[in-house]
């Protein structure tokens, strides 16, 4: 069950990008979501901190809609 985490930063758009433990653009200003099995839920976690999360292109794609 992989670890999710939320960009403390808001993107150009403003949206907050959420990424999977691993991925290359996991940012060093960070909040940890937790683990979850599905990367839809920590998305739902990831918009209780940020409004609006998105998920990151790179790791999540279709997983996290
Ligand atoms: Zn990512």
């Amino acid at each position: 069950m992989p670890s999710y985490y939320v960009d403390r930063r808001p993107q150009a758009n403003g949206h907050h990008q959420v990424h999977a433990q691993g991925c290359p653009y996991l940012p060093l200003y960070r909040l940890h979501l937790g683990d979850f099995v599905h990367g839809a839920a920590a998305l739902r976690e990831a918009q209780r901190h940020y409004a609006p999360a998105a998920a990151c292109r790179h790791c999540g794609g279709e997983n996290l809609r």
